[in-house]
């Protein structure tokens, strides 16, 4: 049987309806992004995460700097953000141009305005089990966990992919829910194998339809991180969609599975940023 298919696109729109109400109750929540340089995917992330904080009512300042600008000008223009009590989430956009070191702005954001959840403090507090701002893509799926009951407790989750943005947080908060967690990595052995003993699995790796139906095990719930651009212009997964939702009990389609729960899941991490500075 066909697995059930976790609609992120209708439950991120769900999320952002539910954002929008509590910021007009609060009066005034603020977002500043700021982009260095001209890569292009990065301005499309930008784009919609402008697009979707302004239409939850939430006043988004949009700072696209020059990609020869200094570190130095840049640590400047954090700390004048910091300091500006009108914006509750302060996000920098990755990768950074070559000649900026991506730990010494990501140390020099507020970590009560870091809605990325990266600051090495809402890291470590993450790690610790106490409440933080945690990464919005890890926060999105297991949003997605909750709102379809997928059982956590004892369940064998393999998460696939170590980053700090998604791999090692997501792996954490299932362990949170006592999940007995694995992850694997490119220098795993027997990946596959460990795959295919997974209840829960979570791909998040960079390379398409890496995860083949043979890794998934039957009524497993399978989490598609991956954003692959094919040759031929279309996306992928990281899991080969057709085949392992032939296998899945769950699974998330790319597009419209992860990639629209991270934008909601960021604005609530806004939200959340202005609650407490208002509190
Ligand atoms: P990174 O490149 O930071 O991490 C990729 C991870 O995959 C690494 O830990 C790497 O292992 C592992 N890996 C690479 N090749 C293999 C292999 N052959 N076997 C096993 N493991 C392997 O990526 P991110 O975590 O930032 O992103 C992962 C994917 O998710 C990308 O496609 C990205 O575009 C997408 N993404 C999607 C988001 C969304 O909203 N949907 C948000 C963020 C990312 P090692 O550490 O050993 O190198």
């Amino acid at each position: 049987m066909a697995a059930t298919i976790i609609d992120g696109k209708a439950l991120a729109a769900k999320v952002r309806a539910e954002v929008a109400d509590e910021v007009a109750e609060l009066g005034h929540v603020g977002l500043a992004t700021v982009l260095v340089g001209d890569d292009p995917a990065s301005h499309v992330y930008i784009n919609s995460k402008q697009k979707m904080a302004t239409a939850a009512g939430i006043e988004a300042h949009d700072h696209r700097l020059p990609g020869d600008m200094s570190q130095d000008d840049l640590l400047a223009f954090i700390a004048e953000l910091n300091a500006d009590d009108s914006i509750d989430g302060l996000l920098v956009q990755l990768p950074l141009p070559d000649h900026i070191e991506e730990h010494t702005i990501i140390e020099a954001i507020d970590p009560a305005k870091d809605i990325d959840g990266i600051h090495p403090y809402n890291a470590g507090r993450l790690m610790m089990g106490r409440p933080t701002l945690v990464p919005a893509t890890p926060r999105g799926i297991m949003r997605m966990l909750e709102e379809y009951e997928i059982e956590l407790q004892g369940a064998n989750a393999v998460v696939i992919g170590r980053s700090n943005i998604v791999g090692k947080p997501v792996a954490l908060l299932l362990l949170q829910k006592d999940a007995t967690v694995t992850i694997c990595h490119s220098k795993t052995q027997d990946l596959a194998a460990l795959a295919a003993q997974a209840d829960i699995l979570v791909a998040a790796i960079g390379r398409a339809k890496f995860v083949t139906g043979a890794m998934v095990k039957p009524g497993a719930c399978v989490i598609d991180v991956g954003i692959n651009r094919l040759p031929d212009g279309t996306l992928a997964g990281d899991v080969d969609y057709a085949a392992a939702r032939e296998v899945a009990g769950w699974i998330t389609p790319v597009p419209g599975g992860v990639g629209p729960m991270t934008i909601a899941m960021l604005l609530e991490n806004c939200l959340k940023a202005a609650n407490e500075s208002a509190a």
